[in-house]
């Protein structure tokens, strides 16, 4: 029983067991497999202990109990980590879904969502007043792990990032307390929640500011040859330049699979594909869009409306759990023509499920300052990343190495800082491109106060 859990032994667990009214789950345990499961099939880790607290109560004792055992502390929102630091060989899990939920003060604006909801709870809640709080694009990511990293979405030039709507956290600290911060309650710790959130505690509610939005949400796509990437990366950055708040856009870089869903001059080839949302009035569309017709002729073109909701969950199932994935991200102002080049021969290799894209910042994300915040990159043009997901784990060196390979292409163009939420791999290197020196120093005070003895060390890790 000790080697199985990794030094605790029953007589441990069954002290925890009757500290906590909640669930605890051991190795041996009806459904320890299914517990011990992630977003991605890749992190297949068997943590020693996982324990699913309904409040903060619970939260602090999880925490006591693997202090004093020294278990590794992995904390889990909706699972979707990058690098895999939501669980862990030996460790304590902590797992949030039982404490889901959001509620929405509809006068105020104001929504609360606990420490383990998901984005699309948050959607739906807001939106039944016909309100909004800018999050991801795929449903069943945690709203825990996307806003303490940042969250980027389909509404991040017209609203922001999710942090920039954050009003307040309640977390549980590695000392066990319940804290909370906003702008005026632990400023400091506020400023580094919003993009190094995973260091400082387990976070079991937030507060977000609502805008009035919806239902719909407009969209298109234009697919060109690759052989008119100069043209079509040119109008874009132009385009993006000029765009107002409501119009997002996204360039990637890829390969037409499968063949069956495109033109057959593409199918099969590498393609340039640009894709808009705009949140704005149905009427502005037509004339904020037009701009992206000055170029290349598409192969194909499609514009439509959609429900706001139903745009947010339409890529959930074929994002389910259980692929294996891959990322690597950063920011850029702009792209060599040799790049482009680059990347595009890079697409003619590119595993199914593998793209490279340039997503346009600015606008309300983009008028917040660099420093305001421990969230570091958004005075860059573009957010760039290459990604891949797959299902067989044979692939999983020549996926990987696809999205490395078109990482190196553009790091010439690359400016400072990474998004954390797309660092699949972790260390003091990652940690210092994601932030840079100054932001790193000033989290490093703020940690050395708040957890002095790195007990939150399952994440893109600030050392005290
Ligand atoms: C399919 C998919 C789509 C995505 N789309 C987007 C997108 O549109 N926009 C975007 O910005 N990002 C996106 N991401 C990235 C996503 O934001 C990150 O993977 C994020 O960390 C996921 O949060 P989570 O709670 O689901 O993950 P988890 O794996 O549960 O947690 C991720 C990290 O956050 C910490 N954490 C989670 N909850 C808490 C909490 N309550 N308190 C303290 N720490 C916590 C964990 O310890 C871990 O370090 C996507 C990822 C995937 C896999």
């Amino acid at each position: 029983m000790t080697d199985a859990l990794a030094g605790v032994t029953r007589e441990h667990v069954d002290r925890l067991r009757d500290s906590f009214s909640d669930e605890v789950i051991i190795p041996g345990d009806a459904g320890y497999d299914d517990a011990r499961r992630v977003w991605n099939a890749i992190f297949d880790r068997r943590p020693a202990v996982l324990v699913r607290p309904t409040g903060p109560e619970g939260v602090a004792t999880a925490i006591r109990f693997a202090r004093e055992r020294g278990l590794e502390i992995a904390i889990r929102g909706g699972g979707h980590s990058a690098a895999g630091h939501s669980t862990s060989d030996g460790g304590l899990v902590i797992d949030l879904s039982r404490l889901r939920g959001v509620r929405v003060d509809p006068e105020r604006r104001i929504a609360r969502a606990n420490g383990g909801a998901l984005l699309g709870e948050l959607d739906v809640a807001a939106q039944a007043h016909g309100l909004v709080c800018p999050v991801g694009v795929i449903g069943h990511t945690g709203v825990g792990g996307l806003t303490l990293g940042g969250g980027m979405g389909r509404l991040q030039r017209h609203f922001g990032l999710t942090i920039d709507n954050l009003r307040a956290v309640e977390l549980v600290t590695a000392d066990g307390r319940l804290v909370r911060a906003s702008e005026s309650e632990e400023p400091e710790l506020f400023w580094g929640i919003r993009g190094a959130g995973a260091n400082f505690g387990v976070v079991t509610a937030f507060e977000f500011d609502l805008h009035p939005f919806g239902p719909l949400l407009h969209r298109g796509v234009r697919i060109f040859p690759a052989s008119q990437v100069h043209a079509v990366w040119s109008l874009f950055r132009d385009v993006a330049a000029a765009a107002p708040d409501e119009l997002a856009l996204i360039l990637s870089i890829g390969r037409a699979e499968p063949v069956a869903e495109y033109p057959p001059s593409v199918a099969g080839q590498p393609i340039v594909v640009v894709s808009y949302n705009h949140s704005g009035d149905a009427g502005s569309v037509e004339r904020d869009v037009a701009a992206l017709s000055a170029g290349p002729e598409p192969v194909s073109s499609s514009d439509g409306s959609y429900p706001y909701l139903e745009v947010q969950t339409a890529n959930d199932l074929a994002m389910g759990w259980g692929q294996r994935s891959y990322i690597k991200g950063g920011y850029a102002d702009d792209f060599r023509p040799e790049a482009l080049d680059a990347l595009v021969e890079h697409a003619a290799d590119a595993p199914a499920g593998s793209s490279f894209a340039m997503t346009a910042q600015g606008g309300a994300m983009g008028r917040v300052a660099d420093d305001a915040m421990a969230f570091t990159g958004r005075e860059a043009r573009f957010e760039m990343s290459a990604d891949a997901d797959w299902d067989d784990p044979a692939e999983d060196e020549s996926s990987t190495d696809w999205v490395r390979r078109a990482m190196a292409i553009v790091e010439p163009d690359a400016v400072t800082g990474c998004y954390v939420n797309e660092i699949a791999e972790s260390g003091p290197e990652e940690t210092l491109a994601i932030y840079g020196d100054a932001k790193v120093a000033r989290l490093a005070a703020l940690k050395r106060l708040w957890d002095p003895d790195n007990v939150f060390r399952l994440n893109h890790n600030i050392a005290p």
